[in-house]
């Protein structure tokens, strides 16, 4: 199309790069994910995966084909563009590897990113809509991991073992209070507890308890908090059954927030292209998302395109074996961040960011 292609970046990743006729010094960041997920889709549409196992059920082929339409929008009016666009095309999101691994390969330099702009469709927000938030739009997060143990024995003689499946009852119990009961109700927080593996048969006793979770929060205040009061209560409540834990937590996610100043021009652009009533500007979820790495360090908007169509029975949830889209949203899409990226290379929205 006329770019400037680098492949290979952040291992599978492809940049574009684009420079403008009109002199500008500014540089702005389209970021498009291309990766699928390990599941078997079940959709019998024309155009299902073709890989057994692997499906796009995030939607991230969707970004790709978003990415490509900017990308020839773009190239047709670069005698007036006043500045550079660099197409950001990320693998690795579901894993939170992609954008960092790009980043470590120099994504954001040469030239240096001034604003980086991004979306994500939603199968969950009805098509002619867009979600778009100033601040925290989605949340940052740990993985643990809990590892209780007791000592095991007979199922019909409880009193010579530590029952490590109670002590793992409680602990589950304990936990739920972090969020009622520690956490601000003004602010928001996840806890949950999404495996739990113990023993083989009914009659026996286990030596161990091995229980995974995740945390997620908005700010780092809560974060800190989840962390010490899951150490706090795992601790306790093992002591109190003579039993033993060991608790590893780390690092998924960081929250991905929204600078003031480009937020305003999406917001903008987004209510002149789909309707001002159209526009969500409170909706926010407690889901990750590895685009945060590049927000973490550049000011920018990451945006929810609604593509949800419930009378055609596209609404089934993101990472569903039925997830589809409707893709009439995708030049809506195109035009966003089209008309964003060109008022952010104009310097609009710089002062309030
Ligand atoms: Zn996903
Ligand atoms: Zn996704």
């Amino acid at each position: 199309m006329g770019y400037q292609v680098m492949r290979g970046v952040g291992t599978t990743g492809v940049v574009g790069l684009l420079t403008g006729a009109q002199r500008g010094e500014r540089t702005v960041l389209l970021r498009f994910d291309m990766d699928a997920l390990p599941i078997q889709e079940e959709n019998e549409v024309p155009y299902r995966s073709q890989t057994a196992g692997v499906m796009h059920a995030c939607g991230h082929d969707a970004h790709v084909a978003a990415g490509l339409g900017v990308a020839k929008l773009l190239v047709r009016h670069q005698a007036e563009l006043p500045g550079t666009v660099k197409l950001m095309f990320q693998p690795a999101e579901e894993i939170i590897e992609g954008a960092e691994a790009m980043i470590a390969d120099g994504v954001l330099e040469q030239p240096h990113v001034d604003v980086a702009l991004g979306l994500h469709v939603s199968s969950m927000v009805p098509l002619g809509t867009a979600v778009v938030h100033s601040g925290p739009l989605l949340a940052g997060g740990d993985l643990f991991e809990i590892v209780v143990r007791g000592r095991g024995g007979h199922g019909a003689q409880p009193h010579e073992t530590i029952d490590p499946v109670v002590v793992a009852g409680h602990i589950i119990v304990a936990l739920q209070s972090i969020v009622s009961r520690n956490v601000n109700p003004e602010e928001m927080g996840v806890v949950t507890i999404g495996s739990i593996h113990a023993g083989q048969a009914g009659n026996v006793i286990a030596d161990t308890v091995t229980m995974s979770g995740t945390i997620r929060s908005f700010n780092r205040e809560v974060h800190l908090l989840l962390r010490r009061r899951i150490e706090e209560l795992v601790t306790g409540v093992t002591a109190a059954f003579g039993a033993q834990a060991d608790l590893t937590i780390s690092m998924a996610v960081e929250p991905t927030i929204n600078a003031p100043g480009p937020s305003a021009v999406v917001e903008r652009v987004a209510g002149e292209i789909l309707g001002v009533q159209q526009i969500d500007t409170m909706g926010r979820t407690m889901a990750g998302e590895d685009f945060s790495a590049v927000l973490a360090r550049i000011p920018g908007n990451f945006f929810f395109l609604g593509a949800g169509n419930a009378a055609l029975g596209l609404n089934h949830p993101h990472h569903s074996a039925h997830f589809d889209i409707d893709e009439a949203c995708l030049p809506a899409g195109v035009a966003i961040l089209c008309e964003a990226a060109v008022r952010c290379l104009r310097g609009e929205g710089e002062s309030a960011r």
